[in-house]
């Protein structure tokens, strides 16, 4: 399923959905370097503004970056949310980056922690950029749920969290759906990375 720029304002997964940064890892790096665990803390460190001192694994084995240390209900929504997202990428027949151990995910200080509407909604600043003057825009910054750091490694950023677990997986998943389209359908990839031209989540059904 995707949206058009209509109904993109409406409802709540498609809160999420407007907020989710697909493209940024392309304006910031070519999108098919390999790059290694520093280069990739420093990348996110650049984008976020954050030091991720603190690191630790999932139930299910993903490396999860953060300031301190992070409640253990976020990372069992980590899991949740990458676990949702294999199931429905082995029905498509993808094969590659199926595992939880094979994503990092950072969880950065959130720049906000409610939406215009006053939900809550813990998203991470970032500049336009690409999004001026869509509605993604929101005075020279876009709020994100999410944004892919990078494909290889597969990585990407959430904000901080105190309740609101669901919205964790969702996040988790919708990031993530760009990483295992990626590897796995670099055709509808490329249709889907880039919100600013319409378009949310879930992409995979
Ligand atoms: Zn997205």
């Amino acid at each position: 399923m995707s949206v058009n720029r209509t109904s993109v304002s409406s409802g709540k997964w498609a809160a999420i959905a407007a907020a989710c940064l697909a493209s940024v890892a392309i304006a910031i790096g070519n999108s098919s370097d390999t790059i290694n665990g520093d280069e990739l803390l420093f990348r996110a460190e650049r984008v976020t503004g954050d030091r991720f001192l603190y690191a630790t694994k999932t139930p299910r084995g993903t490396l999860v970056r953060a300031r301190t240390e992070p409640p253990a209900e976020i990372l069992r929504a980590i899991d949740d949310g990458l676990s949702t997202l294999f199931d429905i990428a082995h029905r498509h027949g993808y094969r590659r980056r199926l595992r939880h151990s094979d994503y990092t995910v950072f969880i950065a200080r959130a720049d906000r922690t409610a939406d215009r509407e006053g939900r809550y909604s813990p998203d991470i600043a970032i500049p336009a950029a690409q999004y001026a003057g869509s509605i993604y825009d929101q005075g020279g910054v876009v709020y994100a749920a999410g944004m892919v750091l990078s494909f290889d490694p597969c990585a990407f950023v959430i904000a901080e969290h105190e309740r609101d677990w669901k919205r964790v997986a969702d996040v988790v998943r919708y990031e993530g759906e760009h990483l295992v389209l990626f590897h796995n359908d670099p055709s509808l990839f490329r249709q889907t990375a880039d919100h600013s031209r319409g378009g949310g989540h879930p992409i995979l059904q």
